[in-house]
């Protein structure tokens, strides 16, 4: 089509697809990528020679469709999430049972997910910021949602690990539109929270970091790129004052973008005050094969005290190694991160041989800090605080000038999720080939097209 020219800002799912997107139509793209590496929060970490476990993103399910079109194009296949076997526990005493709750009142817990359910029903998930009590449900945290409402001491100990476990997030961190929206966006409670059947059925075989390895190979990316400056300069746009395009598609996450120098400056900001980077830290546990398995155990565990909240068994398709991914998250990922990488190991050792006591000791742990990294701040996803939503949401997706917006924090649909992510690169996509298209000027047009964008944009 034209000889535009449109730069990507962020290697991982959202760019790569709008990248990807546009050079299939023809468009010269440039995605620029602060790290040494593509695939952002999703990463491999090699636990044997040429395998490798999730140390981000790793579980999909059937209404991923953008994620499962994308894996059947690139030729990647999916397993199974293992489940079969029994559970451990530890609240605080070691017990086992079938299934994924914890051993704690199940009236208890029933009402707490029956509570979360008529949340999570009372948001507009396409427009969260429009819901019909929007303002109240903004307005305070999930934490103190609980206190209010959470009468049973089970359904207050299960509360911050379920949180914990579904978003990265202390309930004292998100507002409880941001924890109903999210659930909603995600396909509901049952469906975010199961394996089979929902959203954690599946992982890619060999690791969703492949993902964006095979989207880079045929794309212009330049690594170690760090963008710090995005300057509207008539009908161009100028990144870091030496590249410059006709476009430009920031697909980061909005505590990165809000470092960023905008030239003319954002109408909002893309984050808050109250915005938090969601914590996590997954570490995985490499044992010889997934020796759990012997003894009737699916791997998966919960437990009350940390560091790993939960495992479930990440062992490769094959069953060459075996895998426990232990998952840190909320206040106690932070207390964690914080930790030296030999106590980290050590503590993640110890708490894996009362929970497991009848496995030898792991050949080797991984550890992978979301927490601190610098070029997430926010893992799985940012976290919206009381009033995130209503000032930022309207904001989220409109373009500014030239520059457009992607990343999974600015998809309503699966938001914090791959398939967020890559639904947000389409429409960002989009956005930009309309913008590209030449369009007659017809008054219809001018009217009602062209004329309108132009209005829009800041630039
Ligand atoms: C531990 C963990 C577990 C998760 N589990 C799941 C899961 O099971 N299922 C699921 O679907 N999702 C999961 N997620 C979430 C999923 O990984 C993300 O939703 C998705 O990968 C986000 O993609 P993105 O492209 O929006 O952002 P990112 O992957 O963050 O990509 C942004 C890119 O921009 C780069 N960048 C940042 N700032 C700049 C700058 N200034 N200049 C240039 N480049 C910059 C970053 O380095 C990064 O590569 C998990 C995430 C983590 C971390």
């Amino acid at each position: 089509m034209t000889a535009a020219r449109v730069l990507v800002v962020g290697a991982g799912l959202a760019g790569l697809t709008a990248a990807d997107t546009l050079h299939r139509q023809g468009v010269a793209v440039t995605v620029l990528e602060a790290r040494d590496r593509v695939g952002g929060r999703t990463h491999g970490v090699e636990v044997a020679p040429g395998s490798f476990a999730d140390a981000g993103a790793a579980y999909l399910g059937d209404r991923h469709t953008s994620l499962h079109h994308l894996l059947d194009r690139l030729g990647l296949k999916t397993t199974p999430t293992t489940t079969e076997g029994a559970s451990r526990f530890a609240f605080p005493d070691l017990t086992e049972q079938s299934g994924r709750f914890p051993p704690l009142n199940a009236v208890a817990l029933g009402d707490l997910f029956d509570r979360l359910d008529d949340l999570t029903r009372r948001v507009r998930p396409e427009q969260p910021w429009a819901s019909a009590d929007a303002e109240a449900l903004d307005a305070e945290t999930a934490a103190d949602w609980a206190e209010r409402n959470l009468r049973h001491p089970d359904a207050r100990r299960f509360f911050p690990l379920f949180l914990g476990e579904m978003m990265a997030a202390d309930p004292a961190a998100v507002s409880v539109l941001h924890m109903a929206f999210y659930l909603r966006s995600g396909g509901g409670l049952n469906y975010l929270n199961a394996f089979e059947g929902g959203a954690q059925a599946d992982r890619v075989d060999g690791g969703a970091h492949q993902i964006c390895a095979h989207l880079a190979a045929g794309l212009d990316v330049r690594l170690g790129y760090q963008v710090e400056a995005i300057h509207a300069d008539g009908d161009r746009v100028v990144v870091n004052g030496d590249e410059s395009a006709d476009a430009v598609i920031v697909a980061i996450p909005p505590l990165l973008a809000d470092a960023i120098d905008f030239r003319p400056g954002l109408p909002e900001r893309r984050s808050g005050t109250r915005t938090a980077p969601g914590s996590a830290v997954k570490v995985h546990l490499v044992y010889p094969a997934p020796l759990w398995r012997a003894h009737g155990l699916s791997g998966w565990s919960v437990s009350e005290r940390g560091p790993l909240l939960s495992t479930v068994d990440d062992s490769p398709a094959d069953g060459s190694v075996g895998v426990l991914t232990g998952f840190v998250t909320g206040a106690e990922a932070h207390r964690y991160a914080a930790l030296p990488l030999v106590t980290q190991r050590a503590e993640a050792t110890e708490q894996a041989a009362a929970l497991f006591p009848l496995l030898p000791p792991p050949i080797a742990v991984h550890v992978t800090d979301w927490v601190t990294d610098p070029y997430s701040r926010g893992c799985y996803a940012a976290l919206f605080g009381p009033g995130d939503w209503l000032r930022g949401g309207p904001h989220l997706t409109r373009p500014h000038g030239r520059v457009h917006w992607a990343g999974t924090e600015t998809s309503t649909e699966f938001f914090g999720l791959m398939e967020g992510a890559i639904r947000s690169g389409h429409r960002a996509a989009a956005e930009v080939l309309t913008d590209l298209t030449p369009i007659d000027p017809t008054p219809t047009d001018r009217l009602e097209g062209r004329d309108e964008r132009q209005s829009d944009r800041a630039a």
